[in-house]
């Protein structure tokens, strides 16, 4: 019998029955008022889920189209942004910027590390940055900023907008904008929020409005905010077509967190599975690649024992019944990068855990099985 392939990669995540039915309804027309009242719902929802002040954007597209979003509409040509790196998504950032003809800066950190805040307060008072780019978790290191530090000394530029790139972090880590002073916030949802890939969700506040106004006409055309605020307060008006299915299903996605308790307790769900997964992990004998005092909880990122052959383990670890991500850059070969957002639960990780044991042991690198499952186990029931 062929195993299932459960999708354990940092995104798409796995899509839950409930979240999946929404994809196969019968089609409205975007005006139907039932729609409407579906998405004007929806919108308000996230907005109150990050208690946004200003305007909440649910559109077709992927993350990276948000990121070009939030510098398009607070920048112009010949403006100063400075880049926090913390890896691969974060460096690309600096593309997006140069392909816009800003003047880019970028503070990188080694990989598994984070840009210490008193460097970024360092850089901010050194020059005048238009906006500040920080991924909260960067998918390539699996290492989480620390926002909430970033976000207080922040204060002390009120003339910089800080852009928070939520795509691998939003609806798993906690995020608040008037807590963590962001002005942009944005993610796609494919993540966190368990659904099919196709949408992105940006918010941005009161500041990031007045910012885009001044702006005047930007060269952007699909992401202008200002054409899709219309919308967004009412959509029953039409400026591109919605994702009708996507957004039905992202909307059964925040039924599903707000039957959690919120946000809030998703995250703390999220940090109990996953510091008993990168406990489990390091104890057969793989190194998480993030320092302990920065590890995501929506994903681990192992570094393999040595002898192990890269392609090989993942070749054995999909005939064991999941899929996981290689790595990228500096640790292309050298690991592989295991997501644990969104809607899964015990069963899902304990089972993605096995089939690591298993490929290892394939791998000849684990001999007696059953550790990483055991300690799992032990510890979320000890949480
Ligand atoms: C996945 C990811 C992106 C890119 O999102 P796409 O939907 O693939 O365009 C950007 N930033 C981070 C942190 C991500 O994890």
């Amino acid at each position: 019998m062929e195993s299932k392939k459960m999708v354990m990669i940092p995104g798409p995540t796995p899509v839950v029955e409930s979240v999946r039915m929404q994809m196969g309804r019968e089609i409205q027309a975007f005006g139907d008022p039932r729609f409407v009242k579906d998405f004007k719902g929806l919108i308000d929802d996230l907005g109150e889920m990050m208690d946004c002040d200003g305007k909440t954007f649910v559109v077709a597209g992927t993350g990276t189209l948000a990121m070009e979003m939030a510098i398009a509409n607070t920048t112009k040509r010949g403006d100063r942004v400075l880049v926090v790196s913390h890896g691969f998504f974060g460096d690309r950032f600096i593309d997006i910027c140069n392909a816009k003809g800003l003047e880019t800066d970028t503070l990188q950190s080694e990989w598994g590390k984070t840009v210490p805040a008193a460097d970024i307060e360092a850089a901010l008072n050194s020059k005048d940055y238009a906006v500040i780019t920080v991924s909260h978790v960067d998918t390539s290191t699996g290492v989480a900023a620390d926002l909430r530090a970033i976000g207080e000394m922040i204060k002390k530029f009120p003339k910089t907008l800080f852009i928070v790139d939520g795509v691998c972090s939003t609806a798993g880590h906690y995020e608040n904008m008037p807590e963590m002073n962001i002005d942009i916030l944005f993610t796609g949802s494919q993540k966190a929020f368990g659904v099919c890939p196709g949408l992105f969700v940006l918010w941005a506040n009161q500041k990031v409005l007045e910012r885009r106004k001044s702006l005047g006409t930007i060269p952007e055309y699909y992401i202008d905010m200002e054409r899709w605020m219309p919308v967004m307060d009412d959509p029953v008006k039409y400026f591109a077509t919605p994702a009708i299915n996507l957004i039905w299903a992202l909307k059964e996605s925040v039924r599903l967190i707000e039957a959690e308790g919120g946000i809030k307790a998703r995250y703390e769900r999220h940090l109990r599975h996953a510091r008993a997964i990168q406990s489990a992990l390091e104890a057969i004998g793989l190194t998480v690649l993030a320092d302990k005092g920065c590890r995501a909880v929506t994903l681990s990122n192992a570094l393999y024992p040595d002898g192990v052959v890269d392609l090989e383990f993942r070749k054995a670890i999909i005939e064991e019944g999941i899929i996981v991500a290689g790595g990228l850059g500096p640790y292309a070969g050298k690991m592989f990068r295991m997501g644990h957002m969104g809607n899964i639960d015990a069963n899902d990780i304990s089972a993605a855990l096995s089939s690591v044991e298993r490929a290892l042991h394939r791998a000849g690198k684990l001999e007696k099985l059953g550790a990483a499952v055991g300690t799992y186990l032990t510890e979320i029931a000890a949480r």
